[in-house]
């Protein structure tokens, strides 16, 4: 419940101040969770080796960052991971995609950079094969995406 609380005050302020971002400037995070667990390519990190198969929502995520020229989409493998990509990367707003307590731990260990967090999914369960609808992901990007 605090953790919701947490990433929902958050999500309010990251909507209401940022705007008008430039897409290059943005970055979607997800969990290893998210590749099909059978899939055996190398996506920890620039998520460039999916071979846009269609079993797990990588793909998709592969070609919303496409449509939307974003900067990257980068797959951790866990909290301290997902912190060390905010704080290097050179970007104004993170999309992260999480559980709500890693959500919420992640988006007070990155402050003050900027990040707004989406639910996973989890319908087999914490850690294996969650989701991701890439249409939630869009939504989130066109309220802070410069036109
Ligand atoms: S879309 Fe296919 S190739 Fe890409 S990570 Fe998922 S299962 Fe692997």
């Amino acid at each position: 419940m605090l953790f919701n609380l947490i990433v929902n005050i958050n999500n309010f302020l990251i909507k209401k101040f940022v705007k008008n971002v430039n897409p290059n400037d943005i970055a979607i995070l997800g969990p290893r969770c998210i590749q099909f667990n059978k899939c055996r390519e190398a996506v920890v990190g620039g998520a460039n080796e999916c071979k846009l198969c269609g079993k797990c929502p990588i793909k998709d995520l592969m070609e919303l960052k496409q449509e939307c020229n974003l900067k990257d989409l980068f797959i951790v493998t866990g909290g301290s991971a997902a912190r060390k990509f905010v704080k290097d990367a050179k970007i104004k707003l993170v999309i992260a995609i999480a559980c709500e307590r890693e959500l919420a731990l992640g988006i007070l260990g990155v402050i003050p950079h900027k990040s707004y967090g989406i639910y996973l999914k989890k319908p087999n369960g914490p850690c294996l094969n969650t989701f991701i609808d890439k249409s939630e992901v869009k939504k989130a990007l066109e309220g802070f995406i410069g036109r």
